[in-house]
């Protein structure tokens, strides 16, 4: 591991604001560009069974997605007000979840049924179908609230796809036009959820812009680079990367909060996707948490007693 101290200052790489995108929502194949990248990355990987696994799983949020039902969405009246105080307008937590996100979940289960799995899978299938709606409420209420120790390591891929699924449709719904900045530029401005990795992106005005992206609804927001995404501190910020590697992965470090985040590079490899890479790229947090740092975003699909 090598880390390198910061050279240049925040905002001297960036285009001038306004010509800037500050959101990409979700496209509409997010789930199946996940999926596809799960599949590559799933090749000679020491994990690779699990990678493949939650790459059957994408594809099956692509399935759910696509045909996901009309839900309630915030009045016009919310959604300014929203504007008005920097304010996420579907809060992880905050926002009443229609029954519909349980709907996703069932024909997720289906979906997941009809491919081959392991004994343990099929096992969490079988538990969950048989649960009520409150004790999956409870689920997604911890899941939501980032306490994910709590929530059986079994159960949490299913369930955290689900919600992605649902909160990915109502973000799409709402539109970019809808979404306001947050008071918190780390945060999703469209839930408030953690990024789970930031994204270097090259090509037109983006070229060289960071991204983040949202651990939960898939919306990417703009954030100046070399800036902790956790306390917006621009000092002691430091960056890991595993020796060996090409450097498309870098573990932005912060002193201040004692927080890093991963920054995949779009220039070292083009197909990077946020939550794919972030979870074949676990070395690296096994190296991170020997520096005594803490990840600054969740990866729904690493539970953390799994290491
Ligand atoms: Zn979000
Ligand atoms: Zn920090």
């Amino acid at each position: 591991m090598s880390s390198a101290t910061r050279i240049i200052e925040p905002g001297q790489l960036e285009a001038p604001a306004g010509q800037i995108p500050f959101l990409c929502l979700a496209e509409q194949d997010v789930f199946k560009q996940r999926a596809e990248r799960l599949l590559q990355l799933s090749e000679q990987h020491s994990f690779g069974a699990y990678l493949n696994f939650l790459a059957t799983l994408a594809q099956a949020q692509h399935e759910v997605l696509t045909h996901f039902a009309t839900v309630p969405l915030p009045s016009a009246e919310q959604q300014a007000l929203c504007r008005e105080h920097g304010m996420p307008m579907l809060g992880a937590q905050a926002w009443h979840r229609d029954a519909a996100w349980r709907d996703g979940l069932k024909a997720i289960l289906h979906h997941m049924k009809a491919a081959p799995l392991p004994a343990p899978a099929s096992a969490a299938i079988a538990r969950l179908m048989k649960l009520s709606e409150a004790e999956l409420e409870e689920i997604a209420s911890k899941l939501l609230a980032g306490d994910l120790a709590t929530v059986g390591a079994q159960d949490m891929p299913f369930v955290a796809a689900a919600l992605q699924v649902y909160w990915t449709h109502m973000a799409r719904e709402l539109g970019e036009h809808a979404i306001g900045k947050l008071e918190q530029g780390g945060l999703c401005p469209v839930c408030g959820s953690h990024p789970v990795a930031g994204i270097v992106r090259i090509g037109g005005v983006q070229q060289g812009l960071r991204y983040l992206s949202c651990s939960l609804c898939a919306t990417e927001w703009h954030m100046v680079r070399i800036k902790c995404s956790s306390c917006e501190s621009t000092r002691g910020i430091n960056y890991y990367v595993l020796e060996g590697s090409n450097g498309a992965i870098k573990a932005e470090s912060c002193d201040a909060c004692n927080s890093y985040l991963k920054l995949l590079y779009m220039e070292k490899d083009n197909q990077v996707e946020a939550m794919a890479d972030d979870l074949a790229s676990l070395a690296l947090d096994v190296l991170m948490d020997e520096t005594g740092k803490a990840r600054g975003g969740p990866n729904l699909f690493f539970h953390p007693g799994s290491v």
